[in-house]
């Protein structure tokens, strides 16, 4: 079984419409794919179709941006939702309101250091004006020439410490994980790896909140994960009795470690997440 459960299209901060997302994805093999883009269902239908077309299996997914504790953003995804749930589309609408202000500051933080006009280049990058982010301004610094690749742009300019990142209220992780389950979906902690800002006891207890709340799977394979990561959260899984998902979070060509459907397998132990998915 190829499921890749984890991807991004230009709906959010991926580079191919759905359809063309959904295409690659069969080109590469995938059996039951997932689309998950950043606090947004607008593209599912698309995908859906395209893979029905096709003959994939597919379920609506989304991937909601949260701020656990004081100041930490972890990122919930939410797979085999009802993309036309009220309490779901209503707190994704709320969470993607606060971005095009969140972009003005990181533009303004931007201008600072000398670096002008990039509001107005970001929003160039973003074919969903609602969905802009960080990915948004890392393309237009790359194509005004100020940085080689996009992966140089996070680390000079946007990630966490440098002069172009702002401190942002996503949604709470209570919150998401209920929109989530309210829409029939599971919810899973997105590549439980990027969280080093967490020390093994907050990371721990942001799992038993995670838990507590209703969640119940966590990606074991992912893009972002080494071989060890994948083994230490397979580890996480057992203990904690968490169902295993896995995907690429593929972004497009140029920007992802990950090919959409060339994840690596689960260790055959583990529950897969998608036996309990339509
Ligand atoms: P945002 O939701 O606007 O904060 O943007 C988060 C997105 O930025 C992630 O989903 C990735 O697509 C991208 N991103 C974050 N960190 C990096 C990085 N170090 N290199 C490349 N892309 C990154
Ligand atoms: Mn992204
Ligand atoms: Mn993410
Ligand atoms: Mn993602």
């Amino acid at each position: 079984m190829n499921a890749d459960l984890h991807c991004h299209s230009a709906i959010s901060d991926g580079c191919l419409e759905p359809a063309a997302l959904a295409r690659r994805a069969h080109a590469h093999g995938v059996d039951l794919l997932a689309l998950t883009d950043h606090d947004e269902l607008g593209g599912v239908a698309e995908a859906a179709r395209e893979a029905a077309r096709l003959g994939m299996r597919f379920v609506a997914g989304v991937e909601i941006s949260v701020s656990y504790g004081e100041d930490t953003t972890v990122h919930i995804v939410g797979l085999g939702v009802d993309p036309l749930d009220p309490t779901l589309c209503a707190g994704l609408a709320r969470v993607r309101g606060g971005r095009d202000g969140r972009a003005r500051r990181i533009a303004a933080e931007l201008d600072r250091i000398g670096l002008r006009d990039t509001l107005a280049g970001a929003r160039r990058f973003a074919r969903n004006p609602a969905m802009i982010g960080r990915a948004h301004f890392a393309r237009h610094l790359v194509a005004s020439g100020a940085m080689p690749d996009v992966n140089a742009v996070f680390d000079h300019y946007l990630a966490r410490g440098k002069p172009g990142f702002v401190s942002h209220r996503w949604a709470g992780l209570e919150e998401a994980v209920g929109w989530i389950r309210g829409a029939g979906g599971i919810a899973v902690i997105a590549h439980p790896a990027r969280y080093h800002r967490l020390s093994t006891a907050a990371f721990n207890r942001f799992v038993d909140e995670f838990i507590a709340a209703g969640g119940e799977a966590v990606e074991v394979v992912a893009g972002a994960h080494t071989q060890a990561d994948m083994l230490r959260f397979a580890t996480l899984a057992r203990r904690r009795g968490l169902l295993a998902s896995r995907g690429s979070d593929f972004h497009g060509e140029a920007e992802s470690a990950v090919e959409i459907g060339r994840c690596n397998p689960l260790p055959p132990d583990l529950v897969p997440v998608w036996s309990r998915l339509p």
